[in-house]
């Protein structure tokens, strides 16, 4: 579904108050992109970025090295961070109360690209309902020996899977190898009965095509298969989110596809920091309205 719509969330007086330190410095190689294209780009997405990331707890991916070893995951607050980024207490798997990360408005996330975090990746749940997720998550990592092609089309195959379940299902290139698919679910289920859901429904898709995927993690298991990570569905974790880029050469973005779209891509490498926002200005969110399908996660 295609909303043309555009929500202006990010206003020209939020823009006309970013300042960037080291514009210049070069990310992922010598003639990689600069910092600044980096701000320029979250800066132009902003308005379909934020209504999938606002009010929901998240990670950073940082890298202030510009180099791709030297990158490393943020999840709680850190020296230098941006007064605009919110923060909360909540109860880690440990049962220990943490300090977590949210984005609550446009000056929060543009604060965080121009302090020049790379990756965003959040939760399948709100800080307002934060037991209750709202997002399914199966992640599909292509095994050794997996052509794209095969990626979309077990994608495909998912989604008349889910479709056959009444669910709703959406998709995203995950910037590297894979695809996520993402089911809006109402937020009925807590995490200790949601997890093991979505593993039941995983077991469910992996059983339709058996020679092509797994369910079970570990290299050995998905040669010349699919593994259907649904581990992401546990509670704390996190996934990159819609439109984020990734920590890597050329900064290719986590992208958003309508179904019809996702047949099309041959190279999901091409959708990233240059090419995405042109592509979106013309096309819109295929992801526009994806709280109105929410549905009930069945319990198989
Ligand atoms: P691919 O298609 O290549 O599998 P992906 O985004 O699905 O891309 P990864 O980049 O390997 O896979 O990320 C795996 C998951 O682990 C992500 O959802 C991310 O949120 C989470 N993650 C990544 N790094 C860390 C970390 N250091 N600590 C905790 N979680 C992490
Ligand atoms: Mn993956
Ligand atoms: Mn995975």
């Amino acid at each position: 579904p295609v909303s043309p719509s555009r929500k202006r969330l990010i206003s020209d007086a939020d823009l006309a108050s970013i300042s960037i330190t080291n514009p210049t410095r070069r990310l992922f190689g010598k003639s990689g992109p600069t910092k600044l294209d980096l701000a320029v780009y979250y800066a132009m997405i902003g308005d379909f970025m934020l209504p999938h990331i606002l009010g929901r707890p998240v990670s950073l991916v940082r890298c202030p090295s510009g180099r791709t070893q030297d990158c490393f995951f943020q999840r709680h607050p850190f020296t230098g961070m941006p007064p605009s980024v919110a923060t909360f207490e909540a109860i880690n798997s440990e049962g220990e109360s943490r300090t977590y990360l949210s984005v609550e408005d446009a000056k929060g996330y543009l604060a965080l690209a121009q302090f020049g975090v790379v990756e965003f990746h959040n939760w399948g749940a709100t800080r307002r309902l934060l037991g209750k997720p709202d997002r399914v998550v199966f992640d599909l990592d292509p095994g050794e020996g997996i052509a794209w092609r095969e990626v979309v089309e077990a994608a495909i195959h998912i989604k008349s899977e889910l479709e056959a379940l009444d669910l709703v299902p959406f998709v995203k290139t995950s910037g590297g190898k894979g695809v996520h698919v993402v089911v809006p679910v109402k937020p009925k289920l807590d995490w200790k009965k949601f997890h093991p859901a979505t593993s039941a429904l995983a077991g469910r898709l992996a059983a339709t095509a058996p020679d092509s995927f797994t369910t079970t993690m570990g290299k050995n298991n998905r040669v010349k298969r699919i593994f259907i990570d649904y581990h992401r569905n546990a509670r704390s974790h996190t996934w990159a989110a819609p439109y984020s880029l990734r920590a890597r050469t050329n900064l290719p973005a986590s992208t958003p596809l309508s179904w019809a779209d996702l047949e099309a891509i041959d190279a999901p490498q091409d959708l990233n920091y240059s090419s995405l926002p042109g592509l979106l200005a013309s096309s819109g969110d295929p992801w526009a309205d994806i709280d109105a399908f929410a549905r009930d996660l069945p319990l198989l």
